[in-house]
């Protein structure tokens, strides 16, 4: 029999409902290697009576002849940026350290009452700012992939997972769990699934709620799935989306049965190749993967056009102005007084208790975009920074409206490069920040975009491609990537040295 932490979302939930294994089983088997992989540092914090409670559950349900809930007997992780009730949620931060919220976020209690139990609760970058996990307070992800030509530099120089959600993908991609999830305000779904060899698609802004996640960029933040396959990543985004009224900006819709929907033919549909993304210094490794993922589009019955997305050249900028605005004004909550640390010097005033407390308690990345954020929308400088972010904001968007009048889909590469060495880019801000570059322009227009696994590249890294769709089409989104993934048979992973 295979091992049981090889399966996936849909192989658990449907051996678990034909009696193939019990939930206990499975619980059991992922606990195993989530405390076998501490090494990777993937997870904060392991749950394994949470998982074993829900796996009893669906066992018992299965006795009692009861209905099978989507997803029971399926143990998942959480990224830590989701308050769970009862266990620790830092988002990666020492001012959160030791924090035990007393409420669940919408999107866990969903996955709780869809029958998922948790294996723990995932590390990530600070507060989900970077692209490394490299800003995690608890010490860095280690990815479970290797170069297998020992460069940069040195032999096994160990890798970035990607991030922010990069406690996410690495305890996949080593099969410590069969799915997670993850957040996107600007690529921290996509990009780690990309450099990691799994699938991850954030959804169009408002699908799922933001209630109980710990805010970055409030106007971007987006909650989705994480998993090995395009399939897994529908039926978990089905479990996790819907309208919540303690999110205002939550869409008022029902959720389309996803899974049920997939169909991978293309025959009629239109895809985009926006001319734009073909950056400066692109690795060839990425242009020639781009053209695979057009072949097998075409050949999925799919229409390739080209189009045009002008302003993109702006979103960078734009978003490392919006972002960090947001962020500075959310991160204002973090003073000492309400929850999380408090570390006044002796004799301190309450004014001195603010800011030695946000001092020790905010890492150096977190407290560069608070300062950012202050500058862009201090008086004198708002309208210069803020006000024209936003309205490249806006042109941006416009430039997908425009783009969806000649396709239905856009085609492009998740990320710049494969993954880079831990290290290799931390010293540098803008090179960290360059790592967006194509996933940002969809999070600033609120679109579905999802990663899905293309291949490797020469030094046998996995390399992502990247579907954007209209506002709510999901489904056309999974469509595509499911076409790919037909195609690309993408069967690699790292061999396990952990
Ligand atoms: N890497 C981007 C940033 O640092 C995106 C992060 C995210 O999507 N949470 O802001």
């Amino acid at each position: 029999m295979t091992d049981l932490t090889d399966l996936g979302v849909r192989a658990i939930r449907d051996g678990v409902r034909d009696g193939s294994f019990s939930a206990t089983e499975i619980a059991t088997a992922f606990n195993a290697q989530v405390a076998g992989a501490r090494v990777l540092n993937a997870f904060l914090v392991e749950t394994p009576d949470h998982a074993l409670a829900a796996a009893r559950a669906a066992d018992d349900a299965r006795a009692a002849g009861e209905e099978p809930r989507p997803l029971a007997g399926v143990p998942i992780g959480m990224k830590d940026l989701f308050c769970t009730r009862g266990v620790v949620s830092t988002a990666g931060s020492h001012i959160l350290e030791g924090f035990v919220p007393q409420y669940e976020s919408t999107v866990s209690q969903k996955l709780w009452d869809a029958g998922a139990g948790m294996l723990g609760k995932l590390n990530m970058d600070q507060f989900a700012m970077g692209s490394s996990n490299e800003t995690s307070a608890f010490g860095n992800v280690i990815s479970p992939w290797k170069r297998s030509d020992g460069g940069p530099g040195s032999n096994w120089a160990p890798l970035a997972p990607g991030g922010s959600s990069g406690g996410s993908s690495a305890a996949i991609a080593a099969r410590l769990c069969p799915a997670a999830t993850g957040t996107d305000t600007g690529g921290s779904i996509r990009q780690p699934a990309a450099f990691t060899g799994i699938s991850g698609i954030k959804p169009t802004y408002g699908r799922c709620s933001r209630w109980g996640v710990v805010a970055f960029a409030s106007s971007l933040d987006q909650a989705g799935p994480m998993a090995r396959d395009v399939r897994d990543c529908a039926i978990m985004l089905e479990a996790m989306a819907g309208f919540d009224a303690r999110d205002a900006t939550s869409l008022q819709l029902d959720v389309p049965r996803w899974e049920a929907g997939l169909n991978a033919g293309l025959k009629g549909r239109r895809i985009g190749i926006p001319r734009e993304y073909r950056v400066d210094d692109m690795p060839a490794e990425i242009d020639a993967l781009w053209q695979r993922g057009i072949d097998w589009l075409k050949d999925a019955g799919a229409e390739i056009v080209e189009v045009s997305l002008p302003h993109t050249k702006y979103a960078l900028p734009a978003y490392y102005i919006i972002a960090p605005a947001e962020a500075s004004s959310n991160l204002a909550r973090y003073d000492g007084v309400r929850y999380g640390l408090r570390d006044p010097p002796e004799g301190a005033n309450l004014q001195d208790m603010y800011a030695a407390t946000r001092a020790a308690g905010f890492g150096p990345e977190v407290k560069r975009r608070i300062l950012i954020g202050t500058y862009v929308l201090s008086a004198g400088f708002y309208d210069a920074y803020f006000t024209q972010a936003s309205k490249v904001r806006a042109l941006i968007a416009r430039d997908f409206d425009e783009a969806w009048k000649s396709c239905d889909l856009l085609l492009t590469p998740t990320a710049p490069s494969a993954a880079f060495a831990l290290g290799e880019k931390s010293a540098d801000p803008i090179a960290m920040y360059l790592n967006d570059v194509f996933t940002v322009p969809s999070s600033l227009a609120g679109l579905p975009a999802m990663s899905v696994p293309g291949g490797l590249d020469a030094a046998g890294l996995p390399l992502g491609l990247q579907v954007i769709g209209r506002a709510l089409d999901e489904q056309g989104v999974l469509d595509a990537c499911l076409a790919i993934e037909e195609r690309a048979g993408f069967t690699a992973r790292p061999q396990a040295w952990w």
